[in-house]
């Protein structure tokens, strides 16, 4: 592959934005030049709708620079450039290069050039021809085998006449979505399974920051188990720009619901309990929503009916991203951000350990209200797991 010098992004959705633009987009430079301040210095600028990134040091990873701005929400298209000399043998060699770096055996490409310096002395259409002809040139010699389709081509070579000339070849797919901290914020409901993350990873990339909260119930959930959330939130937060996880010590209020509640109603009071703590997390961070993992149907706990008496407990709107979506879609995403094998680590999680053998899948709002009404000071116990939670800040 050809080196690259410079790295082009382009971006979709807040290109269509209106007078707010500015914003999204400098929420966009923010973050990445967050995302890369680890690994040297860069200039991040941005112009006509395309946003320029240049290693400033020497010897700056450039694959691991491509790697970490795959996780920047707001990107939609990577391209790394060659950069080289105004001139056009030094365009056509270099260009020649970029595509022989490929895979262009037996596909077609296209030459498209953009002359932002006008002085330059040949005109855009001129410029593609020219280069077109010396990338066909040079694969023939090359022993290769290349065609020109300007409709549908494999391969777009970009030309880009600026203080320099720049040419791209490569187009690497980006998160997509809006920049995170352009969306207000959401407290997620972060478990040590499948759907959570994706569920969290889904609200990221609307441009929502993210708080996580975990129940944990030691002695009955292992230290293992609370690690492997924390594995999880870090997984999260390249794509969520880090993460508070608030660990909330859930055994006591566990314990409480076993002994005098029914045990049919177990997880739905225990749910109902976690949204209510959820949401006062949420309140005091100034977060505007709760986000689940639930999808319609896949538990006892998830049914039309469970979910009625799980959500009418909280005031807060609660997204659930992945309702919709069987597991095989929502482990496909998890697989592609890199979660799954973290999440399908054995370590038991709180709601298995305590689940009842026969739960209602169609409880009745009014007999769950009911049966609370037997926890011992549930407003109290709230308040002490709040106090008492651990907050773990995730960069
Ligand atoms: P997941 O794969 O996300 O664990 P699940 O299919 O196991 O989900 P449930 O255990 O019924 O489903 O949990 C539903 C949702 O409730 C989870 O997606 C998550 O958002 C939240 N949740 C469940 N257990 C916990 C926990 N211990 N801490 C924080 N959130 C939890
Ligand atoms: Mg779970």
């Amino acid at each position: 592959m050809q080196k690259t010098d410079l790295i082009l992004l382009k971006y979709g959705e807040i290109a269509l934005k209106g007078l707010n633009r500015p914003k999204f987009e400098q929420k966009l430079i923010d973050n990445i030049n967050s995302t890369l301040a680890p690994l040297g210095k860069f200039s991040v600028k941005k112009a006509q709708s395309t946003i320029y990134v240049e290693a400033l040091d020497e010897n700056i990873d450039m694959t691991e620079t491509i790697e970490r701005l795959k996780k920047v929400f707001g990107i939609v298209n990577i391209c790394p450039a060659a950069r080289c000399v105004k001139g056009m043998d030094s365009i056509k060699e270099t260009a020649a290069k970029c595509v022989l770096g490929m895979d262009y055996d037996g596909k077609s490409f296209k030459v498209e050039t953009k002359r932002e310096d006008k002085r330059f002395p040949l005109k855009s259409p001129e410029i593609s021809r020219e280069v077109g002809g010396a990338v066909l040139r040079a694969v023939s010699k090359a022993g290769g085998n290349i065609r020109v389709d300007v409709h549908d081509p494999d391969i777009l070579v970009q030309v880009e006449i600026r203080d320099d000339a720049y040419i791209v070849a490569d187009v690497i797919r980006g998160a997509g979505g809006m920049p995170v901290g352009s969306g207000g914020r959401a407290a997620l409901l972060l478990s040590g399974g499948i759907d959570s993350p994706v569920a969290g990873w889904m609200i990221a990339k609307r441009g929502v920051k993210l708080d996580a909260v975990y129940f944990h119930s030691p002695p009955y959930t292992s230290e293992r188990a609370k690690d492997k959330v924390v594995d999880l939130a870090k997984i999260l937060s390249p794509y969520t720009r880090g993460m508070r996880l608030y660990v909330v010590p859930f055994t006591d209020i566990q314990l409480d619901i076993i002994d005098n509640c029914p045990k049919n109603f177990l997880t739905i009071i225990m749910r109902r309990i976690m949204m209510r703590i959820a949401e006062k997390i949420a309140v005091s961070n100034g977060d505007l929503g709760l986000v689940t993992g639930e999808s319609i149907g896949q538990v006892a706990s998830q049914t039309m009916e469970a979910l009625y008496c799980t959500n009418s407990v909280v005031n807060m709107p609660v997204y659930r991203p992945c309702i919709g979506m069987d597991k095989e879609e929502i482990t496909s995403i998890s697989k592609k951000i890199g979660a799954y094998e973290t999440s399908i680590q054995p370590y038991e999680d709180c709601c298995t350990i305590f689940v009842p053998k026969h739960p209602k899948t169609k409880p009745r709002l009014n007999d769950i209200i009911e049966a609370e009404k037997c926890l011992t000071d549930i407003e109290g116990m709230i308040q002490k797991a709040i106090d008492e939670s651990e907050i773990i800040n995730i960069k």
